[in-house]
């Protein structure tokens, strides 16, 4: 059943956007400054984090800005497309929930792959890299299978060419050409 549905995925976008205040389904808790985690996601950001240790990538003070992670059904999805995950701000601008659409459980391992692209912009500094390009920071993606059956390479290349991985190699010395 999962195969029938996959084809229809392929033609899913991964968007960056923001969002107004169209997130009120989100579970919002009182207790501020926790972290609220769907169970769904959790091991996915704890194989990031840790990759953010290996990189020598901080993390901690990111982690503790955002509020929510969180799989909705709040997301649009239409025929020709919609976003699989995005990255929500405050008034502030300030990133504090970083959602994805229920869409991506249909396929847990699209759901690694929407969940490491969102983080990417957030812990990573990255934006787009190209639009359609089989990697993890592709605009879109037409085959999550290339990036899942190339993945342990994806995730080296994704942390190494990453903003914040470039800043901490290179520190404050000058390139001059
Ligand atoms: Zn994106």
């Amino acid at each position: 059943m999962t195969r029938k549905i996959l084809p229809i995925l392929l033609i899913l976008l991964i968007h960056f956007g923001y969002a107004q205040k169209t997130v009120d389904k989100i579970p919002d808790l009182k207790s501020d400054n926790e972290l609220q985690v769907d169970g769904l996601v959790q091991p996915i950001l704890n194989d990031f984090l840790k990759l953010c240790s290996k990189y020598n990538i901080a993390y901690h003070e990111k982690l503790f800005k955002l509020k929510v992670i969180a799989v909705v059904d709040t997301i649009g999805i239409t025929p020709n497309g919609g976003t699989l995950g995005m990255l929500v701000r405050n008034e502030n601008k300030d990133v504090e929930k970083i959602i994805f659409s229920w869409v991506t459980l249909l396929d847990k391992e699209i759901l690694k792959v929407v969940a490491f692209h969102e983080f990417g912009h957030y812990f990573l500094g990255y934006k787009h890299i190209c639009n359609d390009c089989n990697k993890i920071m592709a605009t879109q993606n037409t085959s999550y299978f290339d990036i899942i059956s190339d993945w342990d390479s994806q995730v080296d290349n994704l942390f190494r060419d990453s903003p914040e991985y470039r800043k901490t190699m290179h520190g404050f010395a000058y390139i001059t050409h």
